[in-house]
């Protein structure tokens, strides 16, 4: 049997088992089992490197949803979930971590072809870090606990009493998550759950539905028992906005824009849903003049290339002294020149496509806003050709806090370049910005460093590198990029309510 040609080039490369997968009829993991949605509707996946469809998932509607709350409710109250011991649940995150390992590959090229970036990024730095944060999380399921206090109470002195807290499982979570990072935000929102005996409901991005589908199967096949992992895949303001609404859902874990994270955040204290919200960003890079321009040019490619741009924590305000200005700005320009645009399983491109032609398009209209507002394009500025969503990596130089493009998040391979003159004027102008997700600092000079440091108004400070993240480190946003810390024992709070206890002796 023949094929049209664009189904086997979008193919071309990954396994059998990957295309197995991608091919095969989705539908909503509910309760244990597999279920189409209740009116039927479907949504399509595309291949950003090709603008292909390769799949098609179930758009979830409010019914749907409820059904996903009913199970993950019943999950929670009775049954093998709600009396498993903290060890148990370790050992469970421990075994789906081991599942992900050995099917990384797969998972990564199913990232690729979903989302359009690199499988070999996919591999090394989406599956690992996954990887990693679930068997972190698998350490915490033992280690959360309370405190012992002996109240005073003043006005019963006649009285003994002792007191103490204990963390408890929030409830049933509504994890909502964009299309960036599509396993990894899976797995974030997941981790923690499972860790402290939640249960979920997962709402991937539109786009990107695949590796959560996947990744179902696998918490399944751990022995994970049925209805404490449930996937509804659809749009936004219909499974989303009827999960964030939902007056049976305990938590909302959010990772989004922050425009949508404030529709979300609203709709959640209407129940008084507890609410974790990680945002948008604009996150500045500052060179100070002891940097070598030419390792400073690098590293401030490094941190807004990444992922294509489509970060949270991307660099995308680049502020160089003026002494360095003219050869940082010229190094970059040489580096993203020299950048090849190509499918992600192509190993030998350095950059894939955006994740859809909507993306595509809200990126090249910043850029042309930019040039319209008088920014200097140094290198890229076009949309690259055929099928896929590519965009060229771009430089804008000689921007100012005026520009659009400079104010707004662009979620692209698009940097604005500014001077500065001195320290104070560097700081003023990093937080200059609604946004407060990441920062990185550039020097060796550690005074000037550590004077900087608490100054900047940022969840994250970087020092000689950027968007580096370990399980370990909370991260989160100041200002408008969200509320909540996720990452590192923080993330135990969003997951857990403290009872007090006062008991009279
Ligand atoms: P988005 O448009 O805000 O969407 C995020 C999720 O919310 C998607 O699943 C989306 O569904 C859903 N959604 C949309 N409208 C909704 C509504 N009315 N009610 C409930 N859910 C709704 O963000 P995105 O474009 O996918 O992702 C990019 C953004 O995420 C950027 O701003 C980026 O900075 C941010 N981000 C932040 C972090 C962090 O840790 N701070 C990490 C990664 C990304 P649809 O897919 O159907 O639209
Ligand atoms: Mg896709």
């Amino acid at each position: 049997m023949t094929e049209p040609a664009a189904q086997q080039s979008v193919f071309h490369g990954v396994s059998a088992a990957t295309r197995a997968f991608v091919e095969r009829n989705h539908r909503l993991h509910i309760g244990g089992d597999w279920h189409d949605a209740h009116d039927g509707a479907r949504l399509e996946v595309f291949d950003p490197a090709t603008g292909v469809a390769v799949a098609s998932v179930p758009a979830a509607q409010a019914s749907d949803v409820d059904r996903a709350v009913a199970a993950a409710r019943d999950a929670f109250e009775d049954g093998e979930w709600a009396h498993m011991p903290p060890v148990a649940r370790e050992r469970l995150l421990l075994q789906l971590a081991d599942a992900m390992e050995a099917h990384a590959d797969e998972l990564a090229e199913i990232e690729s072809l979903d989302q359009g970036k690199a499988v070999g990024m996919a591999r090394h730095l989406d599956l690992t870090m996954a990887v990693d944060f679930v068997r972190y999380m698998a350490g915490w399921a033992t280690k959360i606990d309370g405190r012992t206090v002996t109240p005073s109470v003043p006005y019963l002195p006649d009285q003994t009493f002792t007191g103490w807290t204990r963390k408890e499982p929030v409830g049933v979570v509504g994890a909502i998550i964009p299309w960036n990072f599509p396993l990894l935000m899976a797995a974030w929102k997941i981790a923690p759950a499972l860790a402290t005996g939640c249960t979920v409901v997962l709402k991937p991005a539109e786009e990107t539905p695949l590796t959560a589908l996947r990744f179902a199967e696998l918490i399944e096949s751990v022995g994970t028992p049925a209805g404490v992992v449930n996937v509804v895949t659809g749009e936004g303001h219909a499974a989303g906005a009827a999960l964030s609404g939902h007056p049976g859902v305990d938590k909302i874990a959010f990772t989004g824009s922050t425009e949508v994270g404030k529709r979300i955040g609203k709709a959640a204290v209407e129940n008084m849903t507890r609410v974790s919200l990680e945002l948008g960003g604009k996150s500045p890079v500052i060179v100070l003049d002891d940097m070598d321009p030419r390792a400073a040019a690098q590293g401030a490619a490094e941190a807004i290339f990444l992922n294509h741009g489509q970060v949270c924590t991307a660099g995308s305000r680049l502020y160089v002294s003026q002494r360095h200005y003219d050869d940082v700005v010229d190094g970059l320009a040489g580096i993203a020149r020299g950048m090849r645009l190509g499918s992600g399983r192509d190993p030998e491109a350095q950059m894939g496509p955006l994740v859809s032609r909507a993306q595509q398009q809200r990126v090249t209209d910043y850029i042309a806003s930019g040039r319209e507002q008088g920014a200097r394009i140094a290198a890229g500025g076009g949309a690259g050709e055929g099928g896929g969503y590519y965009v060229e990596p771009t430089i804008l130089a000689d921007t100012n806090h005026q520009m659009r493009v400079v104010r707004e998040e662009i979620f692209g391979p698009v940097l604005t370049v500014m001077p500065y003159d001195d320290l104070d004027d560097a700081a003023r102008l990093a937080n200059d910005s609604p946004y407060g997700l990441g920062a990185s600092v550039w020097s060796n000079d550690l005074s000037r460093v550590h004077r900087l440091i608490p100054k900047i108004r940022a969840g994250t400070v970087w020092v000689n590198c950027h968007n580096v993240l370990d399980p370990a480190l909370p991260l989160g946003g100041f200002k408008q990029s969200g509320i909540g810390r996720e990452l590192g024992r923080e993330v135990v709070d969003l997951y857990t309510e403290t009872k007090t206890v006062l008991m009279s002796v």
